[in-house]
């Protein structure tokens, strides 16, 4: 067996090592998400075999875990593939770099949904609202179709896909 070859299967054995532990530790995520979360960071090790994780993995583990309850798994995986792709990065990502590129994707989430949210009144009315002559004769204002739609649309599809984990933790939602 040649060096090269060496590596790999040390690299190969350390990952089924982290495999048998984290079988042991279940809690909040489900089995798929779970088995997902396992695959994603064994690819991760894979990329990096000349870093020798067997002291650090565990702890590698358990923060991704929080951050996936945090910022959901699929957030998580975007940000450690754009981790793993990212120039001069030569190490397994470090939770907290991971933690910083969920953070922008939220961010970049967030301004795209509130841009496609956005209320665009029909025309016809002012800005969302219209002036209807009640039987007495008094004009009052209203909502126009096109603002009630828009405020039905957002009950609907409250912010899809981002976890606050601010009211979360907190509580309130
Ligand atoms: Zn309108």
């Amino acid at each position: 067996m040649d060096e090269m070859e060496e590596k790999a299967e040390t690299t190969r054995a350390l990952a089924r090592r982290f495999i048998e532990q984290i079988a042991v530790s279940r809690a909040s995520m489900t089995p798929p998400e779970e088995q997902e979360l396992l695959l994603l960071l064994e690819q991760t090790i894979l990329r990096y075999p000349h870093q020798d994780l067997s002291r650090a993995i565990e702890g590698f583990y358990h923060d991704y875990r929080i951050l996936c309850e945090r910022y959901g798994l699929p957030t998580i995986k975007t940000a450690l593939m754009e981790l793993r792709i990212m120039p001069g990065q030569r190490f397994f990502p470090q939770p907290s770099e991971c933690a910083e590129v969920a953070e922008e994707i939220v961010k970049r989430r967030k301004a795209e949904e509130s841009k496609a949210n956005a209320f665009r009144p029909c025309g016809k009315c002012y800005s969302g609202l219209v002036r209807v002559v009640k039987e007495d004769g008094m004009s009052v204002m209203r909502e126009c179709q096109c603002l009630r739609d828009h405020k039905a649309g957002q009950r609907l599809n409250p912010g899809l896909h981002v976890v606050d984990f601010k009211s979360r933790s907190s509580g309130t939602a």
